[in-house]
């Protein structure tokens, strides 16, 4: 058994921490703040294997797969619903586009098919369907609740001997060569130390400061913070927009009904770069602008009201893929997340887990391209397709 620390009580964090300690390792997991307080708390629920190119459509093909199952494993309700994800085409350009999508995701098993307005307004009762074509539409991919997932792994990877800590700020690492040999960490003011065998740095868009702690360079994984933001109404009548629904050609701007109260979440890809790690205030125009994409989507929202806006980290790489794997004999990174965290975090975790643990995993994730030391080469990746 190793003792493996956990740098981030975000959900990748939180479900690397079960997946190692269902391995038997001894896991420490380190918060700073609250568990869930970084991006995973402000995200929009959404999960989905339609992606744009072979390895993150195969990854969440898998991650689709381990949340399909993860309720009973967890044994608890985490909201999981498949209610798909419905993306609308505005031109005949962006038909074809999602042909070739459709064509890519359905060679990795992934069921999304080009649905015509007819079909779209079934799903969609409030969809306004007059600007749009024709939409891609994947009946499997879903939604869950954050907050219940991630105190669902956080529970059992307590059970399982995880010792999990919030309020406590790892302040530094030691090194000897290319080996941490221990974490320094902030609690009630005072500064202590744990000799670890294998640290994880889970800290999303704060990744830079933990690896400048181990000795690296900050931007060896130049990651960086965006300000995104979601409004939510008061809670419509189920059914009127359960799946995810996003004209990409709208600034990415998406509907979708939360799975808990029926409030409908509006979301757009209307981002600045974040002034500082603190800056999670929303802001009056995503406000505006997001609510008029809204309503052209699904024209009663006119008359819905707004009950709650907030902000979060897009934590992003250059390429929008997350940095996945080895940087040090035993120091490893997932993070920079953008838009994908949520929703990657079963499949994620779970290849994590078998590498830190075995030396290497079984799950379907192509360490190449997700490569940590692929922006020190030069090589970026076709750019991850943004929104939640
Ligand atoms: P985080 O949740 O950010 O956790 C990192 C944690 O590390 C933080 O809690 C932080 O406090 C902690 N930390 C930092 N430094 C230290 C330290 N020194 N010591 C101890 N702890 C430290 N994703 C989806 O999959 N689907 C969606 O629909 C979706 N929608 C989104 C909508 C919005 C508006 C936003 C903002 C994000 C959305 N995302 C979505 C992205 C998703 O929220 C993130 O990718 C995911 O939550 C990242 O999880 P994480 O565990 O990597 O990071």
């Amino acid at each position: 058994m190793s003792r493996i620390a956990v740098i981030g009580g975000g959900i990748i964090g939180v479900a690397t921490a079960y997946e190692l300690a269902k391995l038997g390792e001894e896991v420490v997991l380190f918060e700073k703040n609250y568990f869930g307080s970084g991006s995973t708390f402000r995200c929009a629920t959404g999960i989905r294997a339609q992606f744009t190119d072979e390895a993150n459509i195969k990854l969440m093909k898998h991650s689709v797969e381990r949340w399909e199952r993860l309720e009973e494993e967890l044994g608890a309700d985490i909201g999981f619903n498949q209610t798909g994800y419905l993306f609308l085409a505005t031109s005949e350009e962006e038909v074809e586009a999602f042909r070739a999508n459709i064509k890519l995701q359905n060679r990795f098993g992934v069921p999304t098919r080009l649905i015509d307005m007819d079909e779209a307004k079934e799903i969609v009762p409030i969809l306004n369907t007059e600007p749009f074509l024709a939409g891609a539409w994947n009946p499997k991919d879903a939604k869950a609740n954050p907050f219940k997932t991630l105190f669902a792994y956080l529970r059992r990877a307590r059970e399982l001997g995880a010792d999990a800590r919030e309020h406590t700020e790892v302040v530094g690492l030691e090194r000897e060569g290319d080996t941490i040999t221990a974490v320094k960490f902030r609690s009630n003011g005072k500064v202590e130390s744990v000799k670890v065998d294998a640290v994880l740095n889970a800290s999303n868009a704060w990744e830079p400061l933990i690896n400048e702690m181990a000795g690296l360079r900050r931007d060896l994984v130049p990651i960086k913070a965006y300000k995104h933001q979601l409004v939510k109404t008061e809670p419509l009548e189920r059914g009127q927009a359960e799946p995810l629904v996003c004209p990409p050609a709208w600034e990415d701007a998406y509907i979708i009904q939360d799975g808990e109260d029926g409030g409908i979440i509006c979301g757009a890809g209307i981002e600045h770069e974040a002034k500082s790690l603190e800056d999670v205030e929303p802001t009056y125009d995503f406000l505006r602008g997001v609510l008029r994409y809204a309503v052209r989507i699904a024209p009663p929202l006119r008359y819905a009201h707004v009950v709650r806006q907030w902000a979060g980290f897009y934590a992003k790489t250059p390429d929008s893929n997350p940095a996945i794997g080895k940087l040090l004999d035993n120091f490893y990174i997932a993070a920079g997340f953008s838009g994908h965290g949520f929703m990657m975090a079963p499949a994620v975790a779970q290849a994590m887990a078998e590498l830190i643990s075995k030396g290497r995993s079984k799950a379907p994730l192509d360490w190449e391209w997700y490569d940590p030391y692929r922006f020190e080469r030069g090589e970026l990746r076709s750019s991850a397709f943004q929104i939640g």
